[in-house]
């Protein structure tokens, strides 16, 4: 019995070809593939700058800190996210401040940040949760920079306009599950020129007269030469997402399970479903049938932190399950999955 994986990257010969000529040229690290890959994502996802970097994490820690984010600041992000967001907050010194979710959407709930807005509130960090774009405009009328979090919804749009054209900056990871990847990677766009160049400045030490602390977070021509690859791929990605979750919305629609909140923007990063049962059980027999699933989010932040709760949150990491979506299923695993789950679900029957 072969083994269907939860996530698995898209990738072939297009990439092939594209890193074997990047090393063949002998310039590895950062240099003109790079400065492409930042040209053609800004222009694809509408922004007027961007910069490369190792991942989504390092991403968001010079995001924060080319935003001027820094001790006795507050940084608002959800508790239903990874640990990614905690850590970057913690990078710079600012206490990072949990907000529960809208158990529909499983994105950041705006009421519930604007009662955690201080005099110390410097930043939002808003996830587009899943695939499924978060109601910008109510996060842009709180009146503090919001930094979008595009990792599970590059390609996506929130009101015809591309994810990360409605915020201060926006963060993207290719790490290699994601929507596209390059191994490990990210991106930071934005419309402001000179949050870009703060970015760059910080994410290379060398060849520099004055000494102040900066990093080494940036990508290598190799990297980005399979990001060109990706992105070329993005429409087609998203397309096959899309495909998928409708093959999935009219196989479950009949149970009695809460499907994903649709809508015609939603890009499917992740195929959520919302049981009446804890999911650990469904994953083992999911599991001892060849099908890998898991809980999309691994650990609530708020339950590391022992201090604040989020009842929305609880609840939805409680009872929510995640099965295998991406453009390389093939159908006939496709119908694998379907049928194992309806089998082994039996109307939440366990
Ligand atoms: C993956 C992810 C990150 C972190 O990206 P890395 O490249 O793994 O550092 C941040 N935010 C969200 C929502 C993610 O899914």
């Amino acid at each position: 019995m072969n083994i269907i994986p939860h996530s698995k990257p898209t990738v072939g010969k297009e990439e092939s070809l594209r890193v074997v000529n990047v090393i063949e040229s002998a310039q590895l690290a950062q240099g003109p593939v790079v400065q492409k890959f930042e040209q053609d994502f800004a222009r694809k996802t509408c922004a007027g700058y961007a910069a490369a970097v190792t991942s989504g994490t390092a991403a968001l820690h010079l995001t924060l800190l080319a935003l001027g984010v820094g001790p006795e600041d507050e940084v608002i992000i959800p508790s239903y996210v990874c640990t990614a967001l905690l850590n970057a907050v913690h990078y710079v010194g600012a206490t990072p401040v949990l907000a529960d979710i809208d158990p529909d959407t499983y994105n950041l709930d705006p009421v519930d940040v604007s009662k955690h807005l201080t005099g110390q509130t410097r930043a939002v960090i808003v996830p587009h949760l899943f695939g499924l774009a978060a109601e910008m405009q109510d996060f842009r009328s709180l009146g503090v920079p919001i930094i979008e979090d595009c990792a599970q919804a590059v390609g996506g749009t929130y009101r015809e306009k591309p994810v990360g054209a409605h915020g201060e900056a926006a963060i993207y990871s290719f790490y290699a599950t994601k929507v596209m990847t390059t191994g490990e990677g990210g991106m930071v766009a934005s419309d402001s020129k000179g949050l870009i160049d703060r970015v760059k400045e910080l994410r290379e030490y060398d060849n520099v007269d004055k000494y102040k602390i900066r990093y080494n977070y940036k990508m290598t021509d190799i990297q980005a030469a399979m990001g060109l690859s990706q992105l070329a791929r993005l429409n087609s990605f998203i397309e096959n997402r899309r495909a998928i979750a409708e093959k999935y919305r009219q196989a479950f629609q009949s149970l009695d399970i809460k499907l994903p909140f649709h809508t015609s923007e939603h890009i499917y990063y992740r195929y959520v479903v919302g049981l009446k049962t804890d999911p650990e059980q469904l994953i083992r027999r999911l599991a001892g049938r060849g099908i890998t699933c898991a809980r999309p989010v691994h650990h609530p932040l708020h339950f590391y932190q022992g201090l604040k709760d989020c009842p929305q949150t609880e609840k939805v990491w409680r009872q929510s399950l995640s099965i295998p979506i991406y453009p390389s299923l093939r159908e006939n695993e496709m119908k694998r999955v379907i049928a194992a789950f309806k089998d082994v679900y039996k109307g939440g029957n366990l």
